[in-house]
């Protein structure tokens, strides 16, 4: 294609990773934005991972952002969806819990980019993320009769179908969420042929693959390709249908003019600190998430960011690129816009340590072993600070011990001093923020039976 001179310009002017040109109206007009439910960054080939779960996303890695250190909120669905729909942490917009409802009345990024005339629509796999709706046109939840979750295909179909009838004179933002890696619900749920890719895989590697996960990730046990098999083929199968949404997406509106992003709401145990599933701990293989941004590769070129990010960036980086003026300080957000890393990788954005929150759990949690209270956890790009319900809390240097395996803790550690008077001082800050009333804690009969089934309650 012939370019136009000033489109000339702005590739010639691509020294860095985001080329944008003035008085050309918002970099992006249409998003496509999907969230893998409870996926670890470091399971996936761009973070690392010697195994085939994602040739897909390595591929977009590949062509687009990529941030090495991108960190959730909560290691809880749907608080940590919440967050990334707000830019506020839970103690904030008080989805606390899933199947929890959030306030029409906090700025969402739903609700900007709709009042921006931007259509916008959700299809999400399970139930109790329904109360996520306001700002959304649409957000269909619909899960089938005596199903308790949607499989990615499925999801992915109906986002698909509604790409392909919908009205394209007007711009978009489409949320879609898959939640198939899930250790404890899928074991009867396996997805051939990539099942079947990761028993090979295992098999030939023998055991070079325990070898790998007990020496860098301080597992505990024997007998991990079972559990690794069926999780990294419930990744492999959802990194397939990613590949079907983008290549209908692009179908049907022009790459240059989409933003492709794919984050995860969480990560999952998978034995790492004694524990399988998620929502407990606050360790990195549970807060630290993949975070891939994807464009035109004119617009959008490809780079690793290392700085720290975190999720409440998401509403204002979007925001951004898509053309809300508002600014992140005018409508009260927690994050900033992460646009300057786009142009330059090491600017220094004054960015906060990336806070997380686990919620007291309730009963049956604490029956089988969860402690009780309020489990907080900072974490600055170098060391990381998890405040504990009840001493010893932990300190950890993230550069030399990425799985966390040494606690630095002792009682006049100049790190420890610092994140802690931060971490205190902050959750303080937001146990007094709350921008909506506390939420209810009754949640719709058939959601309850939904979180019954998938474990949560
Ligand atoms: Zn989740």
């Amino acid at each position: 294609m012939l370019k136009t001179p000033s489109r000339l310009l702005c590739v010639v002017a691509a020294a860095a990773l985001l080329v944008g040109c003035r008085g050309e109206g918002p970099p992006y007009d249409n998003l496509v934005f999907v969230t893998v439910d409870t996926l670890r960054a470091d399971h996936l080939g761009l973070y690392g991972y010697p195994r085939p779960t994602s040739p897909y996303l390595d591929e977009l890695g590949r062509e687009g952002v990529v941030f090495w250190h991108a960190v959730a909120a909560s290691s809880h669905t749907a608080p940590s969806h919440a967050t990334m729909l707000t830019s506020l942490y839970p103690e904030q917009h008080r989805v606390l819990e899933n199947g929890h409802a959030l306030d029409p009345g906090i700025p969402s990024l739903a609700g900007l980019l709709q009042a921006q005339g931007i259509e916008t629509v959700g299809f999400v796999s399970v139930r109790f993320l329904a109360g996520l709706s306001p700002g959304f046109d649409i957000l269909d939840a619909q899960v089938a009769d005596g199903e308790v979750f949607r499989t990615a295909n499925l999801t992915v179909d109906r986002a698909i179908e509604w790409l392909r009838t919908r009205d394209r004179t007007r711009r978009f933002a489409l949320w879609v969420h898959v939640y198939d890696p899930h250790q404890h619900v899928v074991t009867t749920r396996m997805p051939e042929p990539w099942y079947r890719l990761m028993r090979e895989d295992s098999a030939r590697r023998g055991g070079e693959l325990l070898y790998f996960v007990r020496q860098e990730q301080g597992y505990p046990r024997d007998g991990l390709s079972g559990s690794f098999n069926r999780y990294d083929a419930q990744i492999a199968f959802v990194d397939d249908q990613i590949r079907r949404l983008f290549e209908a997406a692009a179908e049907v509106s022009p790459a240059s003019r989409t933003l492709r992003v794919v984050t995860a709401d969480h990560g999952e145990g998978l034995g790492n600190h004694n524990f399988e599933g998620h929502g407990r701990n606050l360790y990195q293989e549970q807060v630290r998430v993949p975070l891939i941004l994807h464009g035109d590769t004119e617009r959008l070129r490809h780079g690793v960011i290392t700085s720290l990010v975190r999720h409440v960036d998401l509403l204002p980086t979007f925001g951004e690129l898509l053309g809300v003026t508002a600014s992140p300080s005018e409508l009260g957000l927690e994050g900033v816009s992460l646009v300057p890393l786009l142009r330059d990788p090491s600017a220094d954005l004054g960015i906060e340590p990336a806070f997380s929150q686990r919620r007291p759990p309730d009963e049956r949690r604490v029956s089988i072993g969860w402690e009780p209270g309020i489990k907080l956890a900072v974490q600055d790009g170098r060391f990381k600070y998890i405040r504990n319900p009840e001493p010893p809390h932990e300190l950890y240097d993230l550069q030399s011990d990425p799985y966390e395996l040494r606690n630095l803790i002792r009682r006049h550690h100049p790190e420890k001093e610092r994140l802690e008077r931060w971490l205190l001082d902050k959750y303080e800050k937001l146990s007094g923020d709350h921008r909506a009333e506390s939420p209810t804690d009754e949640i719709d009969p058939e959601i309850l039976e939904d979180l019954k089934a998938l474990g949560y309650i």
